[in-house]
């Protein structure tokens, strides 16, 4: 059986990996650009948006930057701040 790789699933994977399945909205810009490590040590990958997202709905957490988007951690702290800690849920319960 063949195993894709990393750049393959990138490709086929519709969102990163910190976007919640609740939450449909999409990626923006590259789907790996920050790691972000939860109080339990579980960490996952993300774009500005999702991470931003995640980084909201998580009581402590960490964001490290991936080589190259050292800038990107400031913008998902500071969309964070502005965001909702479930702002899909606000969406459907209008
Ligand atoms: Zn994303």
């Amino acid at each position: 059986m063949n195993t894709p790789s990393a750049a393959a699933l990138l490709t086929l994977a519709p969102r990163c990996a910190a976007a919640h399945s609740e939450e449909r909205s999409p990626c923006e810009g590259p789907r790996a650009v920050v790691r972000i490590v939860d109080q339990n040590g579980n960490e996952t990958t993300g774009c500005v948006h999702h991470a931003a997202v995640l980084y909201a709905s998580l009581a402590c957490c960490r964001v490290y930057p991936s080589p190259g988007h050292a800038g990107d951690v400031t913008e998902v702290y500071r969309r964070a701040q502005m965001l909702d800690s479930r702002p899909w849920r606000a969406v459907t319960a209008a």
